[in-house]
């Protein structure tokens, strides 16, 4: 078979597994009760950063100044806590875990503070 077959053929396998994955999640993410949890964790988040915000609005401050001045020995000491994908990075120092859950703002640059990790952050 012809390197440009076995390439097309290799294409179109690659497009059928993006489709069926862009369609389970979309089915997924559209059922209501999703949904409902999806809101019920943001305003958790959002609650939890208001109760945390003398706290993040200091690290907050002070990750804003660095990415400004490009602060490496700052930036470097942070959290390596993202979720890339949503738009966050912790503001907080690396090893912060033990004492308080994540912080940072949200894609609209509201503030939220969340446990756990994402699969995107390494
Ligand atoms: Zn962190």
């Amino acid at each position: 078979m012809a390197d440009a077959e076995v390439h097309r053929r290799e294409t179109l396998a690659r497009q059928r597994r993006e489709w069926e994955t862009e369609t389970a999640l979309n089915a997924v993410m559209s059922d209501p009760e999703v949904q409902r949890l999806k809101e019920e964790i943001e305003e958790l988040e959002a609650s939890l950063a208001r109760d945390l915000s003398p706290t993040l609005r200091r690290f907050e401050e002070r990750y804003d100044r660095a990415v400004q001045d490009a602060n490496l020995d700052v930036l470097s000491r942070s959290c390596p806590g993202k979720h890339g994908r949503w738009g966050r990075i912790c503001v907080l120092d690396a090893g912060h875990q033990a004492e308080y859950p994540r912080l940072g703002t949200n894609p609209e640059g509201q503030p939220v503070a969340w446990l756990g990790s994402a699969p995107d952050e390494d």
